[in-house]
């Protein structure tokens, strides 16, 4: 193997099994809309099944019909394989060595973007079934659990499409969040640029107003980390506006350039007067190679159902802890992914936060029906050690059914 991967850890030996057949099924609710900024409008349900009759769940988060094609897809020749192909017949106990397989034997198809992405759904699925088959949560198939509580921040929901409106919602969501014992949150500002919620054009200084707005909602003691979704075009653009947000006690800055800006990340990471965060559409440890290095941010935001799955999330969270880098980890989709994100946080000391919202907080209807996570959050704000084999997740079979368009 060119380099290192991440196998199940555990003693004794794994029971025999074989793969004997990979199901995708893709999700669409019904009423979504192509305008909205949530990614969680889809899914793509990965069901591992083996002759021991123990199956294993996994989710991505990108195009469920492009992940489906991407596992599906007939292979050619030897850089272009079938990813179902090679997962039939194989152990899943070697999540490693089959991680390694499906990189190389899609090499020319893949090593980066929809691949990989595709690839974290199969490798989600396979911790799921590795943990069920020994009767252990996944975590302790990572290492052991290194904490007994990690905390979710809310990722606090906008609406509307005038200031006010915006502004309102998200002021009126931080007060739900508060309500209920979260002690870290969220909030998106970004009425501008690319990612705009509902095709608002605001200024700059509309921003520092919302802000100003959420964090006066929360009082002082609540941390409060902010997601502008590639507002700015560069560094001193962003400096302009961000030179002024000291007073706000912000965690960190989220996604304020473009992805592939790294070098001027640099530059951001250096003058910000606060840290800078990124991560959440990258596949691979080698972006995040380049994101640290290059980039320089002091917060990585691997997502589960996009970096290569659970073991390669691990991988970049290693490589953050020796640049001694912080890891909040991305994720926006159903409870398969967010319980995935958790058994990641409870073998990662330097996790600072994970994004967690509670379905009933959730608008998007398949984070609120597809799947019941054994996460809760307690009245102090925490998530205590999830006990359930594998992720934990129950799958609710007739949302599948409902939902399923591929
Ligand atoms: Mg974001």
């Amino acid at each position: 193997m060119p380099f290192a991967t991440v196998s199940p850890q555990f003693s004794g030996p794994a029971p025999r099994l074989k793969i004997t057949d990979v199901e995708c099924h893709v999700l669409l609710a019904p009423d979504y809309d192509a305008s909205f900024t949530s990614s969680a409008q889809d899914s793509i349900v990965v069901v591992i099944r083996t002759d021991g009759g123990v199956t294993g769940i996994g989710e991505c988060d990108a195009n469920p019909w492009m992940a489906k094609t991407c596992i599906e897809a007939p292979g050619t020749h030897t850089m272009g394989l079938c990813i179902k192909e090679m997962l039939i017949g194989a152990d899943p106990f070697q999540i490693g060595e089959l991680w390694m397989k499906m990189y190389l034997g899609t090499a020319m198809n893949g090593r980066r973007g929809m691949i990989i992405h595709a690839m974290s759904a199969v490798d989600m699925a396979l911790w799921d079934l590795c943990g069920k088959a020994l009767g252990k949560p996944v975590h302790a198939l990572l290492g052991g659990a290194t904490r007994q509580s990690i905390t979710p921040y809310a990722s606090l929901q906008p609406a509307g499409h005038r200031f006010e409106e915006y502004r309102d919602a998200l002021c009126a969501s931080a007060e739900k969040a508060k309500a209920i014992g979260f002690k870290a949150m969220k909030t998106e500002i970004t009425m501008n640029g690319p990612y705009a919620h509902g095709g608002m054009r605001e200024s700059y200084e509309r921003h520092t107003e919302v802000l100003a707005a959420v964090r006066k909602t929360i009082g002082p003691d609540i941390t409060l980390m902010v997601d502008v979704q590639y507002l700015w075009e560069d560094a001193a653009t962003c400096l302009q506006t961000v030179k002024d947000w000291a007073e706000f006690n912000v965690f960190f800055l989220e996604t304020p350039l473009w992805s592939d800006n790294v070098r001027e990340m640099a530059k951001l990471a250096e003058r910000a007067p606060m840290p800078i965060a990124f991560g959440e559409w990258l596949a691979t440890r080698f972006e995040f190679e380049e994101l640290m290095d290059v980039g320089k941010v002091q917060v990585a935001q691997p997502d589960v159902g996009r970096v290569g799955g659970i073991g390669e999330a691990k991988i970049v969270c290693d490589m953050a802890k020796a640049r001694g880098r912080l890891i909040v980890p991305h994720c926006w989709k159903t409870g398969i992914s967010i319980s995935g994100t958790a058994h990641l946080a409870f073998v990662t000391d330097h996790c600072a936060f994970i994004e967690y919202l509670p379905p009933q907080l959730c608008h998007e209807r398949l984070r609120r029906e597809l799947a019941q996570e054994e996460l809760v959050l307690l009245p102090d704000g925490t998530i205590p050690l999830p006990q359930k084999p594998g992720l934990g997740v129950e799958v609710d079979w007739d949302v599948v059914k409902r939902y399923r368009v591929a």
